[in-house]
């Protein structure tokens, strides 16, 4: 195993450990690609999931939000081109009868290359894949994975079927008798309940053009490459946000939320360097231009968040669908017109796994008295971190724990706080380090004398004394 697939198999020990996240129906040896969030992880996600709609509907006045049904009117993935379209090219190992996406098995030569430094060569070899994908040239793609002799990685032989196209959405019935009941969907992607929404919101919200429609949300993809823990999930969760814009707008709009929507990454601390622009050479079915933003994690750079400028393609077709007008009166120029879209969409299971790939972290150190010491820290960022607070007497008697609770309830109706009074203050300091709180407050018998407390910071490990009625300003200064 490298380093990074130790600290990847380290990150998903640890997730589960301290109450992240859990294999789905564990106690039935697990789902594939489905996971559950727990204690620390549900709040963490709800964070991140916050945040971003903070940043997209509160901090743009052009944004509203929207929560629409995952089920949808089956003729919505006619129109928006997800039943004919929505398929990945897979091929069958016809030993081990297990099955790869295309692009996946090539890009993971591309890997193996570039890790024996070979990078023009994984390049050479990418460029023609992604030709051989956009012209669909199925023979082609076959061609290639014999003449680079791709092996299956569980049978290790190159005896393969044909390529075929596979759909990956999920379908479902609605109606109590069998017999009636009617073919629904799972929804593959949030996009399309603000599509079908778009003159409701536009109406109702007498939003102008250019204005954004976000939600966030669960959608459902059955996945044939099903690995890396949270990365590729049958279930998860989309953030997205359709931007409705003049026709002949587009480049300028695609340009502004490619670099808007970096720097919300930015600004949760991650390292630039950890980012990088990803431009799709085939594009969806719905595109006249693609990217991925693309970050650095332990397997290597994939793509977090999508950048798409979807044209007309959606409001056009579910006009067409249903009859119904999806044009919007410009009033600064005088005309109608279907508006053209650019869209932005990213995974919250991914940013949580990025956040978690970024925050974890191992450190050794030799204490003053020249002992070895170490920790597992989470530098969750603190505006997004599960607890904010952690709030400890420093023993259970004379009175320590009441100035606690007193504390606690100072601050409680504001951030998630923390009370504990079990093990020594070391253990609980690691305790907190370990799911990534940034501030521990320990109440001594010094408080009770002039009301300071002690703040132990976790990145530094720093701590100073401050005045006890300072502490829930400080915590909140950091919060935003
Ligand atoms: P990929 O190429 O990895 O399959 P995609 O290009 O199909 O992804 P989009 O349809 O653009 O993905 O979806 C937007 C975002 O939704 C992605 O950037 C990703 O963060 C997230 N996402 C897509 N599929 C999954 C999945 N199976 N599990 C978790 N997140 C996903």
């Amino acid at each position: 195993m490298t380093t990074n697939e130790n600290k990847f198999q380290e990150i998903i020990s640890h997730a589960k450990e301290y109450g992240f996240v859990f294999p789905s129906s564990e106690i039935y040896d697990g789902l594939s690609a489905v996971y559950d969030y727990g204690p620390y992880g549900s709040e963490l996600k709800k964070n991140i999931r916050d945040y971003w709609w903070r940043w997209m509907t509160q901090m743009n006045e052009n944004i509203v939000g929207i929560d629409a049904a995952i089920f949808m009117h089956p003729t919505t993935w006619k129109a928006s081109g997800h039943v004919d379209n929505f398929s990945d090219p897979m091929i069958d190992n016809k030993d081990s009868n297990k099955r790869y996406r295309v692009d996946h098995i090539i890009e993971g030569l591309a890997d193996t290359l570039r890790s024996e430094g070979k990078e023009t060569e994984a390049d050479k070899l990418l460029a023609e894949m992604d030709a051989l994908l956009a012209a669909e040239d199925f023979a082609g793609l076959k061609d290639l994975i014999y003449t680079r002799n791709i092996k299956c990685s569980v049978s290790n032989t190159c005896n393969w079927t044909d390529v075929r196209q596979f759909n990956l959405m999920f379908s479902t019935e609605i109606g109590s008798v069998a017999e009636e009941a009617d073919k629904i969907y799972l929804r593959p992607e949030t996009a399309q309940g603000i599509f079908v929404n778009f003159l409701n919101v536009q109406k109702t919200a007498r939003m102008k053009i250019p204005f954004g429609i976000a939600q966030t949300g669960k959608a459902f993809r059955n996945e044939i490459v099903a690995r890396q823990f949270i990365f590729r999930m049958r279930e998860f969760e989309q953030m997205e946000m359709q931007f409705f814009i003049r026709p002949g707008t587009q480049k300028e709009w695609y340009e502004y939320w490619k670099e808007a929507r970096l720097q919300w990454h930015l600004s949760l601390g991650v390292k630039p360097e950890k980012y990088r622009y990803h431009d799709h050479v085939k594009l969806a079915h719905y595109a006249d231009a693609a990217l991925d933003i693309e970050y650095e994690f332990p397997f290597g750079f994939k793509e977090v968040e999508g950048i798409h400028s979807r044209t007309d393609f959606d409001l056009k077709n579910h006009q067409l669908y249903s009859g119904k007008k999806m044009q919007y009166f410009d009033n600064e120029i005088n005309q109608n017109y279907i508006p053209y879209v650019i869209e932005t969409s990213i995974g919250l299971d991914r940013m949580f796994l990025l956040i978690l790939s970024e925050s974890y972290a191992e450190e050794k150190w030799t204490k003053e008295d020249g002992t070895a010491d170490s920790r597992v820290v989470m530098r969750i960022p603190a505006k997004i971190a599960p607890l904010k607070l952690a709030i400890l007497p420093l023993t259970k008697k004379d009175g320590l724990p009441d100035i606690a609770k007193e504390l606690m309830n100072q601050c409680k109706p504001f951030f998630r706080c923390f009370y504990e009074e079990k093990d020594t203050i070391g253990k609980r300091y690691r305790r907190m380090d370990a799911i990534g709180t940034p501030y521990c407050v320990t109440i001594d018998h010094q408080t009770k004398e002039d009301q300071t407390v002690t703040i132990r910071y976790r990145d530094s490990m720093q701590q100073e004394r401050i005045p006890m009625s300072q502490v829930r300003e400080l915590v909140q200064a950091n919060m935003l």
